[in-house]
């Protein structure tokens, strides 16, 4: 394979559940700085009137093989998008995504590409996890009709509210036919080390991967914990922060009415003596050499050598409900 690989991974662990994580890129999106840094304009105020956009953001996924299976979280933005002009609602609602941002997605961006660049394909794929419905999270769902996709309750239930195009829900792009869409619920979490959060889902039921609830972006907004052996826990954050930069210091958990905040940014609420270290990765996390803040990988950010993955045997009984 000739083509730049525009991924960084960890690598595999010992006796390990995650044998690694990696993030690709499906493009890069140029946002309105209001939008990445926070206002005080009102939204339509500076979204009909912005006349500037920030560099270009990343677009990722983050691909975790698992002993059990190959788990995605979120899925990119769909090259569609770009391609297509009836991709977007026309009127008023087409006006405002055309204010909202603005992708570059080529041909080498779309899931598809990037996971062959790991030595997958999409049919390899057991389960994806959206942390919300976003379009920028949502894109890979067309190439994803063999996967369980998980979705929290109230995420999928904004589908339903009056409209959902107006709060970034393009329901044409998301219940589509074929797709195995579970809708998950937390449950009480009985971990110690999750405080201050009290609700979880235990994905795999291993500890490995633990979802958490963290609304505020969205109503339904979830993030991911990954828990490794010998390296740093990981927490995906989906849109919680566009960048760990906007993190608290030191990485404390989050605290859960931070949270529920209305714009993505979070808190700590706890004193960092008695917290274990999570490392935040955005969905913007940077390619290498960069990687979640302080360190997702403890230095190992590197290119994905040609097919030197690992490849986990087919799901076996995933305690994910239905
Ligand atoms: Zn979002």
């Amino acid at each position: 394979m000739d083509v730049p690989v525009p991924a960084s991974r960890t690598e595999p662990g010992s006796g390990d559940a995650v044998k690694a994580v990696s993030v690709v890129g499906t493009g890069t999106v140029r946002i309105r700085p209001e939008h990445l840094y926070g206002t005080r304009k009102p939204l339509y105020w500076w979204l009909l009137t912005s006349r500037q956009w920030t560099p270009p953001q990343a677009i990722n996924v983050y691909v975790i093989e698992h002993v059990r299976g190959l788990i995605l979280f979120d899925t990119g933005q769909d090259r569609a998008s770009v391609t297509d002009d009836g991709y977007f609602p026309s009127g008023f609602t087409g006006l405002i995504y055309r204010r909202l941002a603005r992708f570059d997605i080529g041909e080498q961006d779309t899931l598809t590409a990037q996971l062959a660049t790991l030595g997958y394909a999409p049919a390899d794929v057991d389960i994806a996890i959206l942390s919300h419905l976003h379009q920028d999270h949502i894109g890979g769902l067309p190439e994803l009709a063999d996967a369980d996709l998980l979705v929290s309750a109230d995420e999928w239930g904004e589908l339903s509210r009056p409209g959902p195009e107006l709060r970034g829900f393009l329901r044409s792009h998301i219940q589509l036919p074929g797709l195995r869409w579970r809708q998950v619920t937390m449950e009480q979490a009985n971990d110690r080390e999750l405080a201050p959060f009290t609700q979880s889902l235990d994905v795999m039921g291993d500890g490995s991967l633990v979802l958490l609830p963290t609304p505020g972006h969205t109503a339904g907004s979830m993030s991911l914990l990954v828990r490794r052996t010998h390296k740093p826990t990981l927490l995906l954050t989906g849109d919680l922060a566009y960048h760990a930069d906007r993190m608290p210091r030191p990485a404390p958990p989050l605290s859960a009415a931070a949270a529920s905040s209305p714009t993505p940014r979070a808190t700590s609420s706890r004193s960092p003596g008695n917290t274990p270290a999570w490392s935040y990765c955005p969905p913007t996390t940077p390619q290498p050499p960069g990687g979640c803040w302080p360190a997702d990988t403890g230095g190992h950010d590197a290119s994905v050598p040609e097919h030197r993955h690992h490849r986990p045997p087919r799901r076996r009984g995933l305690r994910v409900p239905g």
